[in-house]
């Protein structure tokens, strides 16, 4: 039978991790699964849509959406800021649908604090070493940003144990299979005739 409400998945990890290739990898093999785009105020990136990507709006719009209390979290990362819009999860979970988070750790912690009932599952590299490898070959960022995007690593790799779920991605195919049996298992612990 199909539970009446969906489930919040909340995926976070470090920058450069792969949070974005295990949720898009994810997406192709679960239709039930609704992504929820983000709002930024960081530049758009080579390559990234409006609406598809993020949604970008600058501070004092995105201050605005704040101060109506139409974020579900948001969160200040490394100058600028990233938030989740409430009402399109609220939707997609009435619907039944499966929604998906993928953001850094504060705002997550704030989920944890107004959605106690949603699944958090965290990715990590196999090795900080690792990690500053990928952000490197991804060729998006400054010297400068890199190196802040580590020392925030670091930070958020301490508060893993406040999630559910870890996940090393040391190969993408392995932890997309984890995160898919994470999926299943929510839905089979809630499952009820
Ligand atoms: P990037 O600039 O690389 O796209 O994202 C930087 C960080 O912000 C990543 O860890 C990403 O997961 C996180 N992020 C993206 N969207 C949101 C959001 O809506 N809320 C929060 N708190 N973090 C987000």
């Amino acid at each position: 039978m199909i539970d009446e409400k969906g489930i919040l998945f909340i995926l976070s990890g470090p920058s450069g991790v792969g949070k974005g290739t295990v949720r898009k990898a994810l997406f192709e093999q679960d239709t039930n699964l609704k992504y929820s785009i983000s709002m930024t105020t960081r530049a758009m990136r080579e390559g990234e849509q409006e609406g598809v990507d993020y949604f970008y709006r600058t501070r004092e719009q995105f201050e605005q959406m704040i101060s109506e209390k139409k974020m579900l979290e948001y969160a200040e990362y490394v100058g600028n800021y990233y938030g989740t819009p409430k009402q399109y999860v609220e939707e997609m979970i009435e619907l039944g649908h499966d929604v998906f988070l993928e953001i850094e750790v504060q705002g997550a912690l704030q989920v944890k604090e107004n959605f106690p009932q949603g699944v958090f599952i965290f990715l990590i590299p196999p090795s900080l070493e690792e990690l500053k490898n990928r952000i490197v070959d991804r060729g998006t960022e400054t010297e400068d940003l890199i190196m802040n995007r580590l020392k925030e690593a670091r930070n958020e790799i301490e508060m893993m144990d406040k999630y559910d779920y870890v996940v090393v991605n040391d190969n993408i195919d392995e932890a997309v299979r984890k995160v898919q049996a994470i999926v299943q298992s929510e839905h089979c612990k809630r499952e009820r005739v």
